[in-house]
Parts: C-alpha cells; sequence; structure tokens
C-alpha cells in the first residue's frame, strides 16, 4: 500500500515511494511552531527520488540559521506546505508528514527541541526526545531506513 498525502484543498497530491510510514521525528522549537500556526510539526526526511508530487505548487527560498536556503514548497491554490530542501542537504527532502493521508498512524521515532514544547503536551515514558536539536550522528542513525 503506497504512503500518500497532500495539501488540504487537495489540488496537489504525492506518493513516498515506501512500504509503510517512513520514520519521522516532531520538533517543537519555537520556528516549527510559528511556521505552522500549531504546537509543533512532523516531519519525514527522506531522499528527494522517493518522493513524487502532481498539481500546481509553488517554492519559495529563504535563508536558513545553517548559512544556508532553505525552499518550502505549497500548494499554489491552498499554500498548504508540503516540503522543503535546504541547500545543505542536496536530495534530501523533509515532507510535512501532518499532510499525510494516514497522519493519526504516525508515532514520531524521536522529538526534538521537546524543552520547547507547548507545556500541555506530554510525552510517552519511553520517547527518545531531546531538549533542543538533535546530534548529527543521531540524525543519521535514526533516518538510516528511509535511505536504505
Ligand atoms: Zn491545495
Ligand atoms: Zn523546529
Amino acid at each position: 500500500m503506497p504512503v500518500t498525502g497532500g495539501c488540504r484543498c487537495g489540488a496537489c497530491r504525492y506518493v513516498l515511494d515506501y512500504p509503510a510510514i517512513p520514520v519521522i521525528y516532531a520538533c517543537h522549537c519555537r520556528d516549527c511552531q510559528t511556521a505552522t500556526g500549531g504546537g509543533f510539526v512532523l516531519q519525514a526526511m527522506i531522499p528527494a527520488a522517493r518522493l513524487s508530487m502532481t498539481g500546481e505548487a509553488i517554492e519559495r527560498s529563504a535563508p536558513n540559521s545553517r548559512g544556508g536556503t532553505t525552499t518550502q514548497i505549497y500548494c499554489a491554490q491552498c499554500l498548504t506546505r508540503l516540503c522543503s530542501h535546504s541547500s545543505g542537504r542536496p536530495g534530501v527532502v523533509l515532507v510535512r508528514a501532518g499532510t499525510l493521508d494516514d497522519s493519526e498512524a504516525i508515532v514520531p521515532a524521536l522529538h526534538m527541541w521537546a524543552s520547547r514544547r507547548q507545556r500541555w503536551i506530554g510525552l510517552p515514558d519511553d520517547a527518545e526526545a531531546y531538549d533542543e536539536a538533535i546530534p548529527v550522528e543521531r540524525i543519521m542513525q535514526v533516518f538510516a531506513p528511509n535511505f536504505a
């Protein structure tokens, strides 16, 4: 069963080339709260080649905190933010996993910036959570299955 998702209005649809929902993380940082207008963001870090999207999308690029550029991709009609990619990580996309059709099945593999999470959000006792950003080595371990 392919992993599918799309924007709120239905104009943009996508397929992730995985047999099941890939590894996803939650980020509770203030930037993600502001960008989503919500409490946190859910993201799947995957090779760009495993994402195929249909429908008219628009792109907006802006400088990021790492000295590069991040490009956000939105549905041209309803402006749902679907994914992004950064100049520092060519060939990698971050899919906004809350746009998956089966988003209620998501269990984040880890939580970053847990220290910034909204106070009413509890985390399971066994959740892998980091108060700030995740060490790069751990990112590579956790997301290796998405790149296998
Ligand atoms: Zn749309
Ligand atoms: Zn964040």
